[in-house]
C-alpha cells in the first residue's frame, strides 16, 4: 500500500475501502438505527408475539423483553450488533421510551452506538387462547392402552400413558403443541383435545412411527358452517404393554420393541 492514504485522517498504515480506513468510515457511518414508534403484539394469556401474519414464541413472558426490542433495530450489513444495554427513559401507560447502547463492530472496529426507540405494546389474544377460551376443538386424540389381557392396572396404564405423553410432546413440533387444547384423565386413558385436526395427525403418525402405537381414524359430523358439513375427527392411539416390564435396561428395552 506503498503511498495510500486514508482520504480523511491521512492515516498511511491501515486498509482502506474506498480510500478511507475503517476507523474514519465507522465515523460517517450510522451503525445502527430503529424506526421512530414500533408496536409489539403480545397474546396476554400465552405470551405469543404477532411477528407479521403469524403468532410466535408462545410461552414467553407477557412482559416486554430485549427480545422484543431486538427485531426491531435496523442494522446495517457491514454492522454486527454484539449487545445492547437497554433504559427506559420514560413510560406512558403502554408507550415506552427506550434508550439502548449497542456494542458494535464494524469492518473490525468496535465501538459504541445509541439508539432512541418508541415501543407501544398491543395486548391481542391469538386465535389459539381464544379458541381454548371457547373450549373448541377439531380432534380429539384418544391415549389407550393395549387390548392384552389381564387388563392394565389403572394407576399403571395412566402412568404409563402419562409418561408416553410427555415423550410424544417432547418429539412434536412447537405448532403441534400449540394446538392442544386441553386434556381430560377418563378411566380407560386420556383424550386431548386439539385445535388443528392436521396437527393431531401429525402427533398421531409420530406415536406410530416411534411408539409402536396403533392409530384408528374416525369422523363425526358436528354441523354446519357456511353450507358445509364439519366433522370432528377422533383418533384412537393404542399402546400396547410392554412384554414383561422385567430388569432389561430402558435404552435395550427400546431396541427390542422396534
Ligand atoms: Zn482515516
Ligand atoms: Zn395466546
Amino acid at each position: 500500500m506503498d503511498g495510500e492514504f486514508c482520504v480523511v485522517c491521512g492515516a498511511t498504515d491501515r486498509p482502506l475501502t474506498d480510500g478511507v480506513c475503517a476507523e474514519c468510515a465507522a465515523d460517517r457511518t450510522r451503525l445502527l438505527s430503529a424506526p421512530e414508534h414500533a408496536v409489539v403484539v403480545i397474546c396476554p394469556h400465552c405470551g405469543a408475539r404477532k411477528v407479521g401474519a403469524e403468532w410466535e414464541r408462545s410461552g414467553a413472558s407477557p412482559l416486554l423483553t430485549a427480545e422484543d426490542l431486538a427485531p426491531i433495530l435496523r442494522v446495517p450489513p457491514e454492522v454486527g450488533v454484539r449487545r445492547v444495554r437497554w433504559e427506559e427513559t420514560s413510560a406512558t401507560g403502554t408507550v415506552r421510551e427506550l434508550v439502548g447502547v449497542a456494542d458494535v463492530t464494524f469492518r473490525g472496529v468496535e465501538r459504541e452506538a445509541e439508539v432512541r426507540l418508541s415501543v407501544r405494546t398491543e395486548h391481542q389474544t391469538c386465535p389459539e387462547c381464544s379458541r381454548k377460551s371457547g373450549r373448541y376443538y377439531t380432534a380429539v386424540l384418544q391415549l389407550r392402552g393395549g387390548l392384552e389381557k389381564p387388563a392394565e392396572k389403572s394407576a399403571a396404564l395412566h402412568a404409563r400413558l402419562d409418561r408416553t405423553w410427555s415423550d410424544l410432546l417432547g418429539e412434536s413440533r412447537p405448532d403441534w403443541r400449540q394446538a392442544v387444547s386441553w386434556v381430560e384423565e377418563l378411566p380407560e386413558g386420556y383424550d386431548v383435545f386439539f385445535t388443528q385436526t392436521l396437527a393431531a395427525r401429525a402427533v398421531a403418525k409420530v406415536a406410530k412411527q416411534k411408539f409402536g402405537a396403533r392409530l384408528k381414524e374416525s369422523a363425526t359430523l358436528f354441523g354446519r358452517k357456511d353450507g358445509q358439513d364439519i366433522y370432528r375427527v377422533t383418533l384412537c392411539l393404542r399402546f400396547p404393554r410392554p412384554a414383561a416390564p422385567s430388569a432389561v435396561p430402558e435404552r435395550s428395552r427400546r431396541v427390542l420393541e422396534q
